[in-house]
């Protein structure tokens, strides 16, 4: 599903209040009573049917994962849609904070970017919400122009020629949020995934490569990932090892890459080449990737970012932000990680 913004406003009497679009909702025209909630209980204790509800503080401190995401869903973000699918409600208004570590660095950011959610929604600044909050019980026009456009994509995966039936994934995701050009996120691991192609062009190794441009990491309802999950059904096993990158190549500090399950005998090779190279060092373990999804199926993967990313997890305000743009990508390191992973993917054969 791709998705149209047309903006939004909304007015109670002659005053307005600024509010964006959520990603792939619906839009609405609607005139009706405000009322509030910010916690869970007191969201299934109000009856907000035909009404505007604001969500605000501790119910809209993070994201809620999209209603079809397999991977990680808290039980807290099942009941809030529910509660808010089964409310009657005409609409939602969330008023978000910061929280870079599930929306990346976008602020305000939307609760709720789901194709799957059918109640229209909107969302602002915590401050704006603080403004709106006296307000509740007034009569409010809310007009968000938003358009679900249907729509195909594909993932793009190669394979050598090979007799093995065991596999070295190698994955970047294609995709960028919607109003980002991805530089770091994720074109530049698009990028390795070309470089290694042709780096890999007289392979001959044991193990069959597989290089995957995974689309949907950044995109709600993770379509790129869920069909290569399909696809390979029952066959994960044949998987020996994931190389996933996402991230990499930003200009201050260096690559990391951040192991996941190895078996011993292979961690110890990959820690041996990377610490031979200048720019490259172990990193800790982060799960916002689709590395997770091998780790999830038991599979061994090497996840490839940048440290600054993974230290500043938390902060930063570049990812699936205008700032993700090539001025913070450091071009010298693409060839130098594509070259690092070759190696390791050579020097691991037959480390069983
Ligand atoms: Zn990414």
């Amino acid at each position: 599903m791709d998705w149209e913004d047309g903006g939004a406003t909304l007015f109670t009497g002659d005053k307005r209040f600024d509010v964006l679009v959520s990603p792939y909702s619906n839009g609405i025209k609607t005139s009706a009573i405000l009322t509030a909630a910010s916690t869970i209980g007191e969201l299934e204790s109000l009856n907000i049917k035909d009404k505007i509800i604001l969500l605000h503080g501790e119910i809209a401190r993070e994201q809620l994962m999209p209603k079809n995401f397999v991977f990680y869903n808290p039980e807290d973000h099942q009941k809030t849609i529910s509660l808010l699918e089964n409310s009657g409600a005409k609409a939602i208004i969330a008023a978000t904070g910061r929280n870079a570590s599930l929306a990346g660095g976008v602020y305000p950011f939307p609760l709720i970017e789901d194709g799957d959610f059918d109640i229209p929604s909107v969302y602002m600044t915590e401050e704006e919400g603080l403004t709106l909050l006296p307000h509740i019980g007034k009569e409010f026009k809310l007009a968000s122009i938003s358009k679900r456009i249907m729509g195909n994509g594909c993932n793009v995966v190669a394979r050598n020629r090979s007799e093995s039936n065991s596999r070295i994934v190698i994955t970047a995701h294609i995709d960028a949020k919607k109003g980002t050009p991805g530089a770091i996120d994720n074109a530049t691991g698009v990028v390795i995934l070309l470089l290694l192609a042709e780096l890999l062009v007289e392979y001959k190794g044991d193990k069959q490569i597989e290089i995957v441009a995974l689309n949907g990491e950044d995109y709600y309802a993770v379509p790129g990932q869920m069909m290569y999950i399909a696809e390979n059904h029952g066959a994960f096993d044949e998987i020996y090892l994931n190389i996933n990158i996402d991230g990499a190549g930003y200009k201050t500090g260096e690559t990391a890459f951040s192991l996941f399950e190895l078996p011993d005998k292979i961690s110890q090779k990959v820690t041996q080449i990377v610490d031979l190279l200048p720019d490259i060092s172990e990193g800790v373990q982060w799960p916002q990737g689709d590395h997770s999804i091998f780790v999830q199926y038991g599979r061994p993967a090497i996840a490839v970012s940048s440290q600054w990313f993974i230290n500043n997890i938390d902060s930063q305000d570049i990812t699936h932000t205008a700032k993700d743009n090539m001025d913070i990508v450091d071009m010298n390191k693409l060839p130098t990680i594509a070259k690092a992973i070759k190696k390791i993917i050579l020097e691991i054969q037959g480390n069983e």
